[in-house]
Formats: C-alpha cells, sequence, structure tokens
C-alpha cells in the first residue's frame, strides 16, 4: 500500500464518519423545529426552552465545526491528487507523519498549527 493511498482511505474513513454525525445533528436539528415551544401539554416552563435553545444552539455550532472539517477534507483531498499533500501550507516544510495519520485533514504541521492558534487566541482576547 502506497503513503498515497493511505492518506486517501484516512481522509474517506474520516468523511464518513463526519457525514455521519452530520446526518444525526441534521435529525437533531429538525425535531426541535416539529416541536412546538408554546403547547402547554409539553409542560416546557422557561428553564426548559432554555435548555432547549442552549442545546440546539450547541448542536448548530457542531454542525459548522462538521462543515469546516469537511471542507479541510475536500481540501486534502485536492492535495492529495495534485501531489502536495503532506506539505505545510505555511512553511512548506513536510509534516510529520503521525501527525498526518492522526489528523489526515491537517494543513499545518504542529509549529504553524500553534502560531495559527495563539493569533486566534490574541484576535479574541
Ligand atoms: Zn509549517
Amino acid at each position: 500500500m502506497t503513503e498515497t493511498t493511505r492518506y486517501r482511505e484516512l481522509l474517506e474513513e474520516e468523511r464518513a464518519r463526519l457525514l455521519g454525525l452530520k446526518e444525526n445533528l441534521t435529525e437533531s436539528t429538525q425535531d426541535a423545529e416539529h416541536r412546538s415551544p408554546g403547547d402547554p401539554s409539553a409542560g416546557g416552563d422557561i428553564a426548559d426552552a432554555g435548555s432547549e435553545f442552549f442545546e440546539r444552539s450547541r448542536d448548530l455550532s457542531i454542525a459548522e465545526d462538521v462543515e469546516g472539517q469537511l471542507a479541510d477534507i475536500e481540501h486534502a483531498t485536492a492535495r492529495l491528487a495534485n501531489g502536495s499533500y503532506g506539505s505545510c501550507e505555511a512553511c512548506g516544510q513536510p509534516i510529520d507523519p503521525a501527525r498526518l495519520i492522526a489528523r489526515p485533514a491537517t494543513r499545518f504541521c504542529l509549529d504553524d498549527q500553534r502560531e495559527a492558534e495563539r493569533e486566534v487566541q490574541v484576535r479574541t482576547a
């Protein structure tokens, strides 16, 4: 088995896992929409409505995260096809194979990933 084949399989597995996750999330947000919040027989009080809102917005943010990860996988698959897969998009150095196996859709080496995360923290602080 070549390295490329191995990474392609890892990306496929990850894509399948995320698509399954997305399906579950879509079902749970649709359930929430079908339930009437004003229905007194549902016994809903303000606390319930609040936690339901929380649950739903949490699902939505997970869904956004899943979308982002799926986009990364598409991106990684394209790079696999054009031969640039496995090199860091920031510094161009090869990414540690152990890191690629753990996170096949990763775009950066560990150093640049840390750097990027630090920048995000600074921006949101
Ligand atoms: Zn790098």
